[in-house]
């Protein structure tokens, strides 16, 4: 039978879910704003980028997705190092799991793009307007448009304008920090190795990217206290580069030799929340339904997990029940419950733990850290959870 649907948002979640709705034969209709993505330069990366795991990638492909990334655009994440701030060490490698790789790092104009021409080629019905309110199962926008939904769903962001509109509370909690995003030329090859530094100023990573014609290519996203964000990001352009050279050779020791500053830097908030996922006749999805620290790339990895399991629950429930069915969106719910915990848990447990200067602390984790190192069983759990 089938049940109008609304997915309300035009992300990568959005996008990703109403296109895996329609190819299940599902009545769906996306409403947002339409995006224009610029064709991309060779040398030119988009400042956002993100580390794709293998269950994303698996179900990026399955949708018909992953085949339309160019794959110079695509790198592969072979290897971790992660670094404490005590001289702790733990490497991970995608063979200790016996995988080619632990994730890939993709461009967030590349996913988008790919996007909007499979949803353009299935023939999703795409309203380019705006969310304004929900009242009997139907869904006005901006411009008084009205679409009926027995299920709309929150693809909408951070600030979701579905979520407010159902008054579904919602905890949060800033973590103090700016994500400061910049791409960088090293002096040394990155070989395929995302590397990471737990400081007490925040958590550093450097992400792979293809080599460009300035030589090998790295994408920083640094979780900075946000007095130090905020003056970096207010600096002119050189002084920023004076500012992250110096400073990124000695959080990193040198590792990939010089960093020389070759995008703007932006800045993004840290904050923790959670939401109850669903609310009558609505769902939430991505960030409009969680958010997590960065330090582990897998904000966006859950939100197509979300839509993953959110497709599964509609496409499987009974004739007798619509899209937007308690018992169906209850199903959603305890189908993320676990996996949405056990992934906070983690992320804050981690960003908490290096986030306190106490001395005795210090010691215990980068000793753990060790220890941890030395443990091939414990290494390849923590390489198989996170590749999903
Ligand atoms: C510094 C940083 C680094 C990160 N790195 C990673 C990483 O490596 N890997 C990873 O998996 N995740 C990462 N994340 C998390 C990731 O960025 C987010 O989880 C992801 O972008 C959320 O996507 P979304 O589609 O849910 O929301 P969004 O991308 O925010 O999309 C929301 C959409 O809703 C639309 N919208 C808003 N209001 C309305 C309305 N009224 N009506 C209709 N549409 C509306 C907006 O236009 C937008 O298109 C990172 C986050 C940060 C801050």
């Amino acid at each position: 039978m089938k049940s109008p649907i609304v997915v309300c948002g035009t992300g990568i979640v959005g996008m990703a879910l109403a296109l895996t709705l329609a190819r299940r034969g599902q009545a769906v209709t996306l409403l947002g704003p339409k995006l224009q993505i610029a064709s991309a330069e060779t040398d030119d990366f988009h400042p956002r980028v993100y580390a794709i795991s293998p269950a994303s990638q698996l179900f990026l492909t399955e949708i018909g997705i992953w085949p339309l990334l160019p794959e110079a655009r695509l790198t592969r994440v072979q290897a971790m190092e992660v670094y404490g701030d005590a001289g702790g060490r733990v490497d991970l490698s995608a063979w200790q799991d016996a995988r080619s790789e632990l994730a890939w790092i993709v461009e967030a104009s590349e996913l988008e793009r790919a996007l909007i021409q499979a949803v353009q080629i299935v023939g999703v019905p795409w309203l380019s307007d705006k969310f304004s309110s929900i009242a009997q199962r139907t869904v006005t926008t901006f411009s008084g448009a009205t679409l009926a939904a027995d299920l709309l769903v929150g693809a909408d962001g951070a600030q979701s304008p579905v979520r407010q509109a159902l008054q579904l509370s919602t905890e949060e909690h800033a973590y103090g920090h700016t994500g400061v995003v910049a791409h960088f030329t090293s002096e040394l090859p990155h070989l395929g190795a995302a590397l990471q530094w737990f400081r007490q100023e925040g958590v550093l990573a450097l992400l792979p990217l293809p080599d460009t014609s300035a030589g090998h290519q790295v994408s920083m996203v640094w979780s900075l206290r946000d007095d130090l964000a905020n003056t970096l990001l207010a600096l002119p352009f050189s002084d920023q580069a004076d500012y992250l050279r110096n400073h990124l050779a000695l959080a990193t020791q040198g590792r990939l030799g010089e960093l020389s500053l070759r995008s703007e830097v932006l800045g993004f908030p840290l904050v923790m929340s959670k939401s109850p996922m669903i609310g009558d006749g609505v769902a939430l999805v991505g960030d409009a339904a969680h958010r997590i620290h960065p330090l582990a790339g897998q904000g966006l990895n859950l939100g197509l997990g979300d839509a993953q399991a959110l497709v599964s629950v509609i496409s499987e429930r009974e004739d007798f029940r619509s899209a937007g069915d308690p018992m169906v969106l209850r199903r959603y719910r305890r189908a993320r419950a676990e996996h949405l915990m056990a992934m906070r848990w983690a992320t804050d447990g981690l960003h908490r733990l290096f986030d306190n200067p106490s001395q005795p602390l210090s010691w215990v984790r980068n000793l753990g850290m060790d220890l941890v190192n030395k443990l091939p069983f414990i290494k390849r759990r923590i390489v198989s959870g996170a590749s999903g």
